[in-house]
C-alpha cells in the first residue's frame, strides 16, 4: 500500500497529507543530528522503576539539540510559502520561540509534559516539535527496541518518551497473539496486555471492536467501562502508513459518532487537519 494510493482512496485526507509531506520534506532537508546512545546499564534501574528513557537521569539524553532542531524546523517553515494558515501559524511560533529565553529547551520539556510553556498554535507546535524530536531520537529508539525486555515494561505509556499511545497493532495469530501500543510522538511500539484498556487499566477482557469495511485491517477497539477507544492495525507490513494516525483520521469520526472518546494522544488536533483552512 502506498501513501499516494491511500490518499487517493480517501480524498478528505488530502489537506493533512500535503502538510505532512511539506513538514517531512523540510525536516529531511535540515539534516537533524541524532541523539547519542545512552549507557543502558546506567538506565536499567530507572527502566525497572517505570521511568521512560528520555526522562531518566541515568540515561541522561541531551535534550538541547532536539530543541534547537525543533526551533529550526519552525523557522524554516515560517520562511516558506506553505498552504493555508500553516505558514502564518509557523511564523507566530517562530516569533514566540525567539522571544522566549531558552525557548528551544522549553519546547522539548513542554512536549514531555514537564514545562508549562504556552505557545501560540499549540497543536502545530506539538506536531513540529515531535517531528524534530522523533528524528533526533530515531537511532536510540531502534537500539532501545533491540535491547528492551518488553515483558518488564507492559505499562500504558511509552518506554522511550512517556507519552500515552496514539494507536495499537495486533501481531501474530492465536494463541499467543500480541498487542503493541504505538507512540505517536517518538514512534516506539511496545507490548501491552491484549485485553487491558490502556486508559483506565480495566482488564475485563471486554475490549469491543468496530470493524470498518475496506480499511486495510484498521479497526476501532474500545473499552466499555471508560468509553475510550484505540485505533488498531490488525496486520503487518504497512506500519509506517497505517500507524501514523493522520491516515485514519476518518476512523476518529466513526468512533466519535458512536459516542466513544479519544483518550489516545494526538499530534493532529489541528484546525487545518480537518481541511477547513487549507
Ligand atoms: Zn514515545
Ligand atoms: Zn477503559
Amino acid at each position: 500500500m502506498t501513501r499516494e494510493g491511500w490518499v487517493e482512496a480517501h480524498a478528505y485526507l488530502q489537506p493533512v497529507a500535503s502538510l505532512c509531506a511539506a513538514v517531512e520534506r523540510a525536516a529531511r532537508e535540515m539534516a537533524i543530528v541524532n541523539a547519542e546512545t545512552p549507557s543502558w546499564d546506567d538506565y536499567d534501574g530507572d527502566f525497572r522503576a517505570g521511568v521512560p528513557l528520555v526522562r531518566s537521569e541515568g540515561a541522561a539524553i541531551d535534550r538541547k539539540p532536539a530543541g534547537a532542531a525543533a526551533a529550526s524546523l519552525v523557522a524554516k517553515l515560517a520562511a516558506e510559502r506553505s498552504p493555508g494558515n500553516f505558514a502564518a501559524d509557523a511564523a507566530l511560533l517562530d516569533q514566540a520561540l525567539r522571544r522566549e529565553t531558552h525557548g528551544a529547551r522549553r519546547v522539548v520539556d513542554w512536549l514531555l509534559g514537564e514545562d508549562d510553556f504556552a505557545p501560540p498554535a499549540p497543536g502545530l507546535m506539538r506536531y513540529l516539535g515531535w517531528t524534530a524530536l522523533a528524528r533526533y531520537l530515531s537511532p536510540v529508539v531502534a537500539a532501545f527496541d533491540k535491547r528492551r525486555n518488553d515483558e518488564l515494561w507492559l505499562r500504558r505509556y511509552c518506554p522511550t518518551c512517556g507519552s500515552p499511545p496514539a494507536m495499537a497493532q495486533l501481531l501474530g495469530t492465536d494463541p499467543g497473539r500480541k498487542r503493541l501500543l504505538a507512540c505517536g510522538g517518538c514512534g516506539t511500539r511496545w507490548q501491552f496486555p491484549r485485553t487491558k484498556c490502556p486508559f483506565c487499566e480495566n482488564d475485563s477482557q471486554k475490549l469491543s471492536v468496530v470493524t470498518v469495511q475496506g480499511e486495510a485491517g484498521l479497526r476501532i477497539d474500545f473499552c466499555v467501562p471508560c468509553g475510550g477507544y484505540l485505533k488498531t492495525y490488525d496486520g503487518q507490513g504497512d506500519e509506517d502508513l497505517l500507524l501514523s494516525d493522520w491516515t485514519s483520521l476518518h476512523l476518529d469520526l466513526v468512533a466519535h459518532d458512536r459516542g466513544l472518546k479519544r483518550r489516545a494522544a494526538s499530534l493532529f488536533a489541528l484546525d487545518w487537519a480537518s481541511g477547513a483552512d487549507a
